[in-house]
């Protein structure tokens, strides 16, 4: 090995142990310290030691107020930085554009948005707006020493692995659209990329980070249903990213026709558009009402919606062995009503389920969800290759 080796190999080791101390601080932003992380990974303290003082010079990381630590040792606590590193997290939807401007705690710092019928305008006119709303977004943020990771756009289709080239997208029409090729920004001198992503893989990047470490299945009622898988805290997004489609896992192979050309796909029976026509309601809160007061027809409807919800969710949960499933959206917002009919049907369908137990749990609404998810994805460079980001201020 020549000294040139070993010094690229001492280097790619240092780079490959701040990005694992760094997930360290992810996972436990505000409560961890150098011994915890030195006990957690198995190195010294020294060496966590120096990796943490180069992430706080780089102003990734930053320390807390000392605290009594364990025996009553003093211990500094870590967390990440905000307002040093930010990203940009976009969305489009059928009825809005949203601009984010997301830090490395995970914090939206602002918010641009626009109420529009996307489906009216182009995507070049939609890209061109969603660029005056991120200036907006960070007009705030502006600082010299404000560096920005990167930009995401979280939109509801199937995309390809580049995020480039969107390949499907029925409720917006992009088919074909190439977003990154329509978006041209540059902040504090320097052109900021954009990558497309999927809008439900990004609002589970948001409900990961509130439960690092997590396994879960993440189902969310939209205007379609949209899934995700989280495994040990990772999203599983299958080999092309394109894993999670639970909306159209048939529950009915006589049923509805759906908008992706398939019969009786759990969307045609628990989807907005589906569910509202079944129970006669014009919207989900007057649908929810209608719940609320016992109408029969909307109970039924529910029902049929929780049970074929069973039966999608119980071929998934008896494929991957994940005994967590949060409900988002109006699903979410229907689960005192969905929870009986569906948790017979797990309790059946699922294997395991007499031995593990299955939790349904609801996530609350949260409009900005996959925007902030966006921003989280536009901020996975930082956290994969820090060595990179704090280069410039360490060798200051
Ligand atoms: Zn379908």
């Amino acid at each position: 090995m020549t000294t040139q080796d070993a010094g690229m190999t001492q280097s790619s080791v240092r780079s490959a142990n701040l990005a694992l101390v760094l997930g360290r601080i992810v996972a436990n932003s505000g409560s961890i310290s150098r011994a915890d992380i030195a006990h957690q990974l198995g190195m010294t303290r020294s060496t966590v030691s120096r990796l943490v003082d180069d992430l706080v010079i780089g102003q990734l990381v930053e320390e807390g107020e000392t605290v009594a630590g364990a025996r009553g040792r003093p211990a500094v606590p870590l967390g990440l930085r905000g307002g040093t590193v930010i990203s940009l997290g976009l969305e489009v939807n059928v009825e809005r554009l949203v601009a984010t401007v997301v830090d490395l705690r995970g914090e939206v710092r602002s918010v641009a948005q626009r109420d529009v019928d996307v489906v009216a305008m182009t995507p070049a006119e939609a890209m061109t707006a969603l660029a005056a709303l991120a200036e907006e977004a960070l007009r705030e943020e502006a600082g010299e020493d404000v560096r920005v990771s990167g930009a995401v756009l979280a939109l509801p289709g199937l995309l390809d692995r580049d995020g480039r080239r969107v390949l499907r997208a029925p409720n917006l029409g992009w088919e074909g659209a190439e977003p990154p090729a329509l978006w041209d920004f540059t902040f504090n001198g320097g052109r900021i990329d954009l990558h497309a992503a999927n809008d439900i893989d990004c609002s589970a990047l948001t409900v990961i980070r509130e439960d690092p470490g997590g396994s879960f299945l993440y189902v969310t009622g939209e205007v379609g249903i949209g899934s995700a898988v989280a495994l040990d805290g990772r999203l599983m997004t299958g080999r092309h990213g394109w894993a999670g489609e639970l909306g159209h896992v048939c529950v009915d192979p006589d049923g509805a026709l759906c908008g992706c050309g398939a019969n009786g796909c759990l969307e045609t029976v628990a989807g907005a558009r589906f569910l509202l026509a079944a129970a006669g309601q014009p919207t989900m809160d007057a649908l929810v009402e209608a719940a609320a007061s016992g109408d029969p027809r909307t109970l039924a409807a529910i029902e049929h919606a929780a049970r074929s919800l069973g039966i999608a969710l119980g071929a998934a949960l008896n494929l991957l062995d994940v005994s967590t499933v949060r409900l988002g959206g109006h699903l979410g917002v229907l689960e005192p009503w969905l929870s009986g009919p569906l948790g017979d049907e797990l309790g059946v369908r699922v294997m395991w389920a007499r031995h593990s137990g299955i939790e349904v749990e609801t996530v609350s609404e949260a409009p900005l969800r996959s925007a902030k998810g966006a921003g989280l994805a536009a901020q996975s460079g930082v956290l994969t290759d820090p060595a990179g980001w704090i280069a410039p201020l360490v060798e200051r």
